[in-house]
């Protein structure tokens, strides 16, 4: 079913929007230099070869023999680091393979870490994903020291919505369950009905047995939604930048070089990409789908650095790499790990009385999973 309407800020006038970007990355101040550790030695030696080889192995097709000896210091220092500041690291798919497969304790999408973060026992929770998913992190987890290595690792969903918009369109349509997508901030969380992911979007509208719920921020996730279920949808102007970018003529030309070929679509794509693709998921069910299925040649369409992870774990599939990047998951490096876990920074705060109300609207989607 096409969705009932679509609105953005322009439809309400909220003066909210526009509001300035995170500030850039600063110099370690003085309370971070007084808690911080030594700087390890990051130099490239026999010792550190020999106690990264087996690290290596993992990413030995996707990383060259070149790159390594930049990467192994970092990655020794981050992972003796975490021992010692009783840390845990959590990677989102979208990280880049040297992060995902060599210092991540936990990796998956935003519903694996959501949940996963309720379980962690650590001290410190270091979120190598964008500021929303170290947000979420801190809501379920109020007395931990959650960090983020960059803060302004930000999210065109997470910032195309406010939660005076929630407001306007609960005034707008009284008495409409409101769903948000994880990729929102807290202070939309606390405004919601309920949370879901791309994994349970379908799932969550259903579970609200309402005629009509308004699904926010992501239009594309939203139109994906209208078409499973007979709930109708009400929907928000947001979209993901990367996922926008493809286009229904690139996946036909994917096809039209060989039709053999197995395309993969995530649901944050425009209507013209999940309509040529073979299969349509979140990042946890497309990862799935290939270790299932295990075609010849694949094409994935999402954020490139999910099918080096991919590839690194399954060398004899051939994946096709479209490479649209998030800037956003870009920021985070291990050199910024390794600050994150020497300096303590960047900290995650989030607002207790906002925490609390955002706090109800994700558990309540953790809740309906189990
Ligand atoms: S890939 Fe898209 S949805 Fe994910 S963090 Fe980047 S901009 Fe946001």
């Amino acid at each position: 079913m096409p969705i009932a309407g679509i609105y953005g800020p322009d439809d309400f006038g909220n003066p909210i929007h526009g509001r300035s970007a995170p500030s850039a990355r600063r110099r370690v101040n003085a309370a971070e230099r007084a808690r911080a550790l030594p700087m390890p030695s990051l130099e490239w030696t026999p010792a550190v070869e020999r106690a990264t080889a087996h690290l290596y192995e993992r990413v030995k097709n996707v990383i060259s023999p070149v790159e390594w000896p930049f990467m192994a210091p970092y990655i020794k220092a981050i992972n003796e680091l975490k021992q010692t500041r009783n840390a845990v690291i959590l990677a989102h798919n979208y990280q880049t393979p040297e992060i995902f497969h060599c210092v991540a304790d936990i990796v998956g999408d935003s519903l694996q870490l959501a949940i996963e973060a309720t379980k962690v026992k650590s001290d410190i929770i270091v979120q190598c994903g964008v500021h929303f998913m170290a947000e979420t992190s801190k809501i379920l987890n109020p007395q931990k020291t959650v960090l983020i290595p960059d803060s302004r690792a930000g999210c065109s969903l997470a910032s195309s919505i406010t939660g005076a918009d929630v407001r306007l369109l609960r005034e707008r349509f009284p008495g409409v369950p409101v769903v948000a997508y994880v990729n929102t901030s807290a202070d939309v969380k606390a405004e919601v009905d309920i949370c879901c992911t791309s994994s349970n979007a379908v799932a969550v509208v259903e579970s609200l047995n309402a005629s009509t719920v308004i699904f926010l921020p992501d239009q594309y996730l939203a139109k994906y939604v209208a078409t499973q279920t007979k709930v109708k949808i009400i929907a928000w102007k947001g979209a993901c930048e990367v996922h926008e970018r493809f286009t229904g003529d690139e996946l036909r030309a994917y096809r039209e070089a060989d039709p053999s070929v197995q395309i993969i679509a995530h649901p944050e794509c425009p209507p013209d990409v999940l309509a040529e693709a073979d299969f349509t998921g979140s990042t946890a069910h497309m990862i799935n789908w290939v270790r299932t299925k295990h075609p010849k040649r694949v094409v994935m369409i999402t954020e490139c650095s999910m099918a080096d992870n991919v590839q690194a774990e399954l060398p004899d599939v051939e994946m096709v790499r479209p490479c649209n990047l998030c800037p956003h998951m870009k920021r985070i490096t291990l050199p910024k790990i390794l600050d994150s876990l020497i300096y303590l920074r960047e900290e995650v705060t989030v607002d207790p009385l906002i925490a609390d109300r955002a706090r109800r609207s994700v558990e309540r989607m953790i809740n309906l999973k189990n």
